[in-house]
């Protein structure tokens, strides 16, 4: 927990969100200000600022988070058969909030490259 997170708060319950879905390790809510149909946050309970601050030790909280992204896309039609899941790392990647996060989207059509 860091006091200053965005992201501890809306875990913590001290800032809204539409939880979407909860573990013992993950937390999930829609993004604010969504970029798909579906627009997923999946985060670890644990702070930790970017992927690049993840240690050893920290395989099974970020695993958790894949099989939650898994379980989340069988939660809505529009993610049931295809989504993407993507994390951006540092401010360069267009990282904004620095507590690990993942987003889930779904519902449309994806480019690659992304932009
Ligand atoms: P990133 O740019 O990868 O760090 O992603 C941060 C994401 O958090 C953005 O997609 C924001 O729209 C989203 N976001 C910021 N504040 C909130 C909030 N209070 N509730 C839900 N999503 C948020
Ligand atoms: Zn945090």
């Amino acid at each position: 927990m860091s006091e200053s997170c965005l992201f501890c708060k809306i875990i913590e319950g001290k800032i809204p969100s539409v939880k979407v879905y909860e573990d013992e390790k993950t937390f999930a809510f829609k993004d604010i200000n969504p970029q798909a149909p579906v627009h997923i946050v999946i985060v670890p309970k644990k702070h930790i600022a970017s992927l690049a601050e993840a240690d050893c030790g920290d395989e099974e909280i970020l695993g958790a988070v894949q099989v939650a992204a898994s379980k989340i896309s069988k939660m809505f039609d529009e993610t049931k058969q295809s989504f993407r899941l993507v994390n951006n790392c540092g401010a360069d990647a267009g990282q904004t909030v620095f507590h690990i996060h993942y987003h889930l989207l779904g519902g449309r059509q994806f480019g690659w490259p992304p932009g």
